[in-house]
């Protein structure tokens, strides 16, 4: 079982959805300790990424995905931008040519992914950053693939434990981004990025339980 490039299609477009139906619940995460754009911010790259999907939709998975994050590196600026830029890049590297992926590959590109986004902003974990949803969403999904767990339980593991990293950002003092400004006042807020990051990998969870 596999998951296919019209899948991953599917994916793109249902992240899309759910950030703009989440746009304004982003903007309230990014308010006390951010400056209340990462909604939007999330929203105005996905809607340019809507709009480029139909020239890539019969290309291979990699290309789709590393023009995924092209477009949000041209579109979004700040952190996020950057950051969901190289995520996406690195997984459309980690897939390029490939028109399915295996659960392998899928942990393989992930790993690019996140290891991509953890180069770029240097964000260690306890950061209070997206970083916080995304490695133990890897780990969890790495662990899950060696012990030869199914697609879909093995990325609702991962989805999960993205769930659990976002809670764990509430009580955690910002190191990195906007939110470090404010120290110790970070605490007790959860961390918008690793919200949105949850929400990319849930989807994906959703969307590919089947595969
Ligand atoms: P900005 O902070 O420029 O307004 P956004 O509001 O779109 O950008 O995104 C903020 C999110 O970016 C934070 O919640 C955090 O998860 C993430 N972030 C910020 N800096 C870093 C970093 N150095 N490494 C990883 N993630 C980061
Ligand atoms: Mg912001």
């Amino acid at each position: 079982m596999a998951i296919s490039r019209d899948a991953v299609l599917d994916w793109i477009k249902a992240f899309t959805s759910v950030i703009e139906a989440n746009k304004d619940y982003l903007v309230q995460l990014d308010s006390p300790i951010g400056d209340a754009d990462h909604g939007a911010n999330m929203h105005r790259g996905m809607q340019a990424v809507l709009a480029k999907l139909p020239g890539v939709a019969d290309k291979d998975i990699g290309t789709v995905l590393k023009t995924v994050g092209m477009t949000l590196v041209s579109t979004v600026g700040g952190a996020g931008g950057p950051l969901y830029g190289t995520l996406f890049i690195q997984i459309g590297t980690a897939t390029a040519g490939k028109l399915e992926l295996t659960l392998a590959d899928w942990a393989v590109a992930l790993e690019g992914g996140v290891n991509g986004v953890v180069m770029r902003g240097k964000a260690n974990p306890g950061d209070k950053t997206m970083v916080d949803a995304l490695t133990p969403a890897l780990t969890a999904l790495k662990a899950a693939a060696a012990d030869g767990t199914s697609i879909g339980e093995a990325l609702r593991k991962s989805a999960e434990a993205a769930e659990q990293g976002v809670q764990d950002t509430i009580s955690m003092v910002a190191r990195k981004g906007r939110a470090s400004y404010l120290g110790e006042r970070s605490a007790g807020h959860q961390d918008p990025g690793a919200t949105s990051s949850h929400m990319l990998l849930k989807v994906a969870a959703d969307t590919w339980a089947n595969a």
